[in-house]
């Protein structure tokens, strides 16, 4: 036992976040990871290998699920490991996050059947988690580096991969985010009781353990320039992500305590971390013994509502203008959250903010569903004289996120955007209007998930291992 421990806190040297949770468990530990053992592996025996890998198809990372489930249910996780990798940066993130039903579990041919999915991602998770303590995951090595640097602008899961895979290749590689740790969402967005923070810092410290030079703190657009960038690199990617949250269009919306989702979860993710938050500690933005509304009916509003509940709020409502079937947010999540005790109050919308500084009350009005909208969803539409007063302590905006206007912040109006505001790429090789500047992530798909952020990393380097060797040959044939 003592041996093991020793074993564990030194492959853990980095992470003090992680020998935290780990301490935790206690005298359990043991007696936990053999039960997480036992479950791997019976999951992994349920696969029926059927030859007609849906989940594979439906993940889209195409991992090779049925393969590394059948290597985890022989015993062989060091190979399990080592497939979940070569088409996953981060697979115990994605085991953790993925929205599994509608992906790879919601596509298992057994749970067609009718007999319950294989817990893929929760397989997923095991091996790579596994593998770091084992001390399988090391820093990349390559046999010569390439003397040609990318500039990565974000260091969010599109950002990250795609630093990887150029690493790999022997790339020079600097990562540029305005935040003052590297993760994007997965640091300050999705909260800990998803993704526990260790689980990223731990990625992030081996990526600088390879050779990736994280800068930090610095905002591309106000610290330094697109064009300064443009000097130092050979070629860029932007992984930007989108930031802008939607508004409720009410007056006083800018009453104190009314946040934002993202000032609300970032502040509890740096509590966390270990943060000194400021609105936290004076108490604005913890829920504690507080009334909650949260307005929206996406994952960032589950996400919200879970939180305020872990806070310990009074009461924790969300208010959302259509109904239970038409909600964007994953059926799970909502299943998770009324377990803990959220109320949703279905078809309502807010209609007045009630107070003169702080908000004190919300004007509901009651929704009906009635014809369809451009989104091709239910329209609602408001009832007459349904109104109702809730009390609120603390009101919290989870509407969803547009890019920023990044043309502007850039101060470069040949970077084009769609009518949406996200960045038109060459969707073949993920260039943007700007020769050698490619873009991947929430910024090109709007906001979307880790998965496809990854997906879109590991594409932009292919794109941009060709065009660094293109610009090589035609540097040496013009010398
Ligand atoms: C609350 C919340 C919960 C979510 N939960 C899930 C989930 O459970 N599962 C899932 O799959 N997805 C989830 N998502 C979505 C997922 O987090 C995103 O799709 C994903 O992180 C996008 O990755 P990205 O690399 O494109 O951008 P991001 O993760 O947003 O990273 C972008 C990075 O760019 C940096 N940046 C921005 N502008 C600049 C600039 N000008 N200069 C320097 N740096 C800059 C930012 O600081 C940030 O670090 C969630 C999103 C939110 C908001
Ligand atoms: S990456 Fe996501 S979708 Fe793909 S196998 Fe893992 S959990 Fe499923």
């Amino acid at each position: 036992m003592k041996d093991k421990m020793l074993k564990f806190v030194k492959v853990d040297k980095q992470t003090p976040n992680k020998r935290k949770a780990d301490n935790r468990l206690g005298d359990f530990k043991e007696i936990y990871d053999e039960f997480i053992h036992n479950k791997a592996k019976e999951q992994s025996s349920r696969c029926s290998q059927c030859g007609v890998p849906f989940c594979q198809v439906h993940c889209p990372l195409h991992n090779n699920i049925p393969d590394w489930l059948k290597l985890t249910a022989e015993g062989r996780l060091q190979e399990a490991n080592e497939l979940t990798h070569s088409t996953n940066n981060m697979p115990e993130v994605c085991g953790r996050i993925c929205p599994q039903d509608r992906l790879c579990e919601g596509n298992c041919v057994i749970e067609q059947s009718g007999h319950g999915t294989v817990t893929i991602g929760s397989v997923e998770k095991y091996i790579t988690d596994t593998a770091w303590e084992k001390g399988w995951i090391k820093p990349i090595k390559f046999s010569k580096e390439i003397d040609q640097s990318v500039g990565i602008i974000g260091a969010g899961p599109a950002g990250l991969a795609c630093a990887e895979e150029l690493r790999k290749l022997g790339y020079k590689v600097t990562i540029y985010d305005r935040y003052d740790r590297p993760g994007g969402l997965l640091i300050y967005g999705i909260p800990n009781f998803k993704l526990e923070k260790f689980v990223v810092e731990r990625r992030s410290n081996l990526l600088k353990e390879s050779g990736i030079e994280f800068k930090q703190n610095i905002e591309i657009g106000k610290n330094l320039s697109l064009e300064e960038l443009k000097k130092k690199h050979e070629a860029i990617l932007i992984a930007t992500g989108v930031y802008k949250s939607r508004e409720v269009n009410l007056p006083r919306y800018n009453l104190k305590n009314i946040f934002s989702a993202m000032e609300f979860l970032t502040a509890s993710n740096r509590k966390g971390l270990g943060d000194k938050v400021k609105n936290f500690d004076n108490g604005m933005l913890n829920t504690k013994n507080k009334d909650v509304i949260v307005i929206g009916g996406g994952d960032t509003a589950m996400d919200c509502v879970r939180t305020a509940v872990r806070q310990e709020a009074k009461s924790v409502k969300c208010l959302y203008r259509r109904n239970r079937e038409n909600m964007p947010g994953s059926a799970r999540e909502v299943y998770n959250a009324e377990e803990e005790g959220v109320k949703f109050i279905w078809l309502s919308n807010p209609k007045k903010f009630i107070g003169s500084e702080k908000i004190s009350s919300v004007i509901v009005e009651k929704m009906k569903l009635e014809g369809i909208d451009s989104s091709g969803r239910k329209m609602p539409v408001p009832i007459q004289n349904s109104d109702l007063e809730m009390k609120a302590d603390i009101v919290i905006k989870a509407l969803g996120f547009d890019p920023e206007d990044l043309p502007r912040l850039f101060n470069n109006s040949n970077l084009l955007v769609t009518k949406w505001g996200t960045i038109k790429i060459n969707f073949k090789t993920m260039e943007t209007s700007i020769p050698g500047i490619f873009a991947a992530g929430d910024i090109v798909r709007g906001a979307s998930l880790v998965v496809w952020a990854i997906k879109d990393g590991r594409d932009a380097a292919i794109s941009i291992q060709k065009y660094l060797e293109d610009k090589q040959a035609n540097k040496i044939r013009a010398a």
